[in-house]
Parts: C-alpha cells; structure tokens; sequence
C-alpha cells in the first residue's frame, strides 16, 4: 500500500442521504418541472408553462445570422471569454435599458447564463442561513427555489392590483426584524409579475424604494417582462430612480430567445466584484456564442420592432384568455387583468384546492399551475396561474372552456350538489 493510499476510516459506511450536504434537503423540483411531463402531452392545452412564443421569431435570420458569425468570428465566438461578460453587448445592453429610463455605465454590467444565474450570485453572496428574504405574494417560482437552497426564510408580503403595497412591507421590515432575523434583501417583480400578472404603480415604485433605502435594505428589481407591456408603455424601472440601492435583473429570454441564455445584473459598483468572482467560480464565463449571437442581432436587425411582434402576439392571446374567463369562469371566481406579460392569476372560492383538482383538469385536457407552487409557505390553495403565452388563441379558449367545467363542478361537489355537471 502506498502513502498515497487512502486508509479507511472505522465506523458504518454513510448512507447516501448522509452524504448530501444539509442544503440538499431544500432541493426539490418544483410543482412546475413535474408538471411539464404531463402538460406537454399534445391533447393537453398547457396554460402551465410560461415559454415564451418563438413562432413570431424570424428563424432564417437568427440561422444566417450563427452561421455568419462562426465563419467570420468563429474563433473568438467558440473561446472563453471574460468573467464579466463582452464589453459590446454590455454596452448594447445600456440602449435597452434606457427604454425603461435606465441610464448606466456598462461597467457595472455583469453578463449572466439567464437572469436565473443572476439570482443565484446574489443569493451566494447575501444569504446565510436563517437570513430573511422578502418577496412579494406570491412569487417566481424559480426564485423562490433559489432561495431556498440557500437556506433563506422567505417572508411573503402582501400584493395587491397595484402591486406590492408599501404599508404591509413597513409591517413585514418591522416584525421580522422585532423577531431578531436579517433581511438581505426585498426581490420584486414590478412588471407584468410572475404569476399574477400585475403591473406595480409608479407612485409605489417610489414609496418602496424610499422604505428599503432607508432601512438599508437591498431591492432586487427582476424585469424580464419590462418591454411586453401592450396597452401602455410601462413606468420607468427601479433602478432609474435610485442606482445605489437596486440590484437590476434583465433578460434576452423573453424578447429575443430563452435558448441563448443571455441575462444580466445591473448592480452598484460597490457589488460588482464579489458578484463577478462568484459568477467565475461557477461558470468561469458567460458564453462567448450566445453573447456574440445576441449582440450582432442588436447590431443588425430591427429588435424593437421584433419586440413589438411579439407583443402583438401576445395581446391577441391575453385577449381571448380573459374574453373566455368571462364567458366560461362562475361569478365566485376572481382573476387579474395584465397588461403585458405572460400570466393571468386566478383564485377560486377558499374551499378549493387547485392542487387537488389538477388530475381532473389533465382528464378535462388541460393544465394549469397550482397557486402553492408560487408560495414558500403552502399558501395559495385556492388559487392558479393560467399563461397565455405559448398556445393559439383557439386553444386558449378550448382550455378555459373546459377547466371553467373542472372547476365549476368542483365548486358544485363542495357544496354538496353532485347534480351539477358543468
Ligand atoms: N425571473 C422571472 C420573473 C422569470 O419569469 C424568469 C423565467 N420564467 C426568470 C427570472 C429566468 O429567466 P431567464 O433565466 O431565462 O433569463
């Protein structure tokens, strides 16, 4: 045996479970991934997922536009690149931004593999364990398990058509903080949120920032869904009123593809480097393909007008999703009203449970996402999240039609009238 030879140690092998690090018990997929394998089945209208459209993606420019940049730039396209992301896209990036009344320095741009690696490195870098997050009620799911596996208390606060209400975040800062915890940081999703839909009001914009700037309180501004709005342009973001204290999130997943996986964070100075350090440790560097894909589409092609495409395809989906509401949905059912986004939040008499009632909508051909999965607490029984961006409007009115028969003789079976069918 050599001195390079591990001994063995004496005592019982550990079992697998034991090997896991203590943070591994708060991995878990969420009700969304298992639901996919279902919803995906072709017979079912999926009101589930939240994949963006690509149909109105012009495929043939995004094929010219690969293969141009492998036979002129392949070389610098398939290398490393650096760990903050390539100093063109950043500085193109600071042109999208300012549509929501962002003036930044690309410098404190970090290019991120989605903004779900962003999310990520700012929970590494805030979270110990037992530290509290503030989130609105409810939630992104993704965040929600990011958050998680760091170990995090989420603490929901309440929102409500207008968005996160500042009264009820002064209430949550105070009794978490009367209780002894940390709050890192408040995350937020001020446009088009998901799951609910809801736009939050200037005027809150302002309130929020106030409360956490003065209770040193990081937000976390994740705006994926800015530049979707559909009726009218939507306020200026966070981060325009106040670059010391917002921690920004943006993405290319929704405006151009989520396959190239290109986010960003827009931090404060003073959080770059811990951020970019933590991004190397875990990816070493965003990709140079992807980035590069991105930036000469911004360069070349009318992306503006590509975003307005997609609005429109989208409005004419939200359309029939909230005409079929209103025609199919019973009285007792209350739902928001987006202006721009992805999702439609839908809640239903308290007795329900939508989790429950799930296996009766897949027989109805039709899928939806339970209001639990968008709550840390087990909140939300009541409640769905229906999209309407992926199916065509036909279908979205096909599914409606046949989950409001899921759900109205659901209601009618609680009430103990079994007569009902539909
Ligand atoms: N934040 C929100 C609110 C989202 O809805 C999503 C994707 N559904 C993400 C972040 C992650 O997006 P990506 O990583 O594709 O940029």
């Amino acid at each position: 045996m050599s001195d390079l030879t591990p001994r063995l140690h004496a005592g019982a092998p550990l079992r697998l479970e034991e090997r896991f690090a203590s943070r591994a018990g708060g991995m878990q997929a969420s009700e969304i991934r298992s639901l996919f394998a279902v919803a995906s089945r072709p017979e079912i209208v999926s009101l589930a997922g939240g994949m963006p459209n690509l149909s109105a993606l012009p495929m043939d420019v995004m094929a010219s536009l690969v293969h141009d940049l492998i036979s002129r730039n392949g070389a610098e396209a398939l290398q490393y690149g650096n760990g903050q992301g390539l100093p063109k896209l950043r500085e193109q990036i600071c042109e999208v931004m300012a549509l929501e009344g962002i003036h930044a320095n690309a410098d404190d741009i970090i290019v991120t593999t989605g903004s779900q690696q962003a999310l990520d490195l700012i929970s590494r870098i805030f979270i110990d364990p037992g530290d509290v997050v503030l989130v609105e009620a409810p939630s992104y799911v993704g965040a929600l398990g990011t958050f998680k596996q760091y170990e995090a208390q989420v603490v929901h606060v309440e929102l409500d058509n207008q968005g996160l209400v500042p009264e009820a975040l002064r209430q949550a800062i105070k009794s978490v903080r009367s209780s002894g915890r940390k709050i890192k940081f408040l995350y937020l999703i001020p446009n088009y949120q998901n799951p609910s839909g809801v736009l939050l009001s200037a005027d809150r914009r302002t309130e929020i920032l106030e409360i956490c700037r003065s209770e040193s309180i990081f937000v976390v501004e994740d705006n994926p869904y800015g530049l979707l709005g559909f009726d009218v342009p939507s306020p200026n973001a966070m981060r325009s009123e106040d670059s010391e204290n917002v921690i920004y999130l943006g993405s290319f997943s929704k405006t151009i593809a989520p396959g190239l996986r290109v986010g960003w964070a827009l931090v404060p100075s003073s959080l770059k480097e811990k951020i970019v350090i933590a991004s190397e440790s875990s990816i070493l560097c965003p990709s140079n393909f992807t980035q590069m894909t991105i930036s000469n589409y911004l360069a070349d092609q009318p992306w503006r007008d590509q975003i307005a495409t997609f609005c429109g395809l989208y409005k004419v989906r939200r359309d029939a999703m909230l005409e079929s509401l209103e025609t199919h949905f019973p009285a007792s059912a209350t739902w928001t009203k987006p202006g721009g986004g992805f999702y439609v939040w839908v809640n239903l008499p308290p007795e329900i449970d939508t989790k429950a009632m799930m296996p009766k909508a897949i027989v109805a051909k039709v899928a939806y996402v339970p209001g639990t999965a968008f709550y840390a607490d087990g909140f939300g029984t009541w409640a769905m999240r229906l999209s309407y961006c992926h199916p065509t409007p036909e279908r979205i009115r096909e599914g409606v039609k046949a989950l409001a028969g899921v759900v109205k003789t659901e209601i009618a079976r609680r009430n103990g009238n079994f007569e009902l069918k539909s």
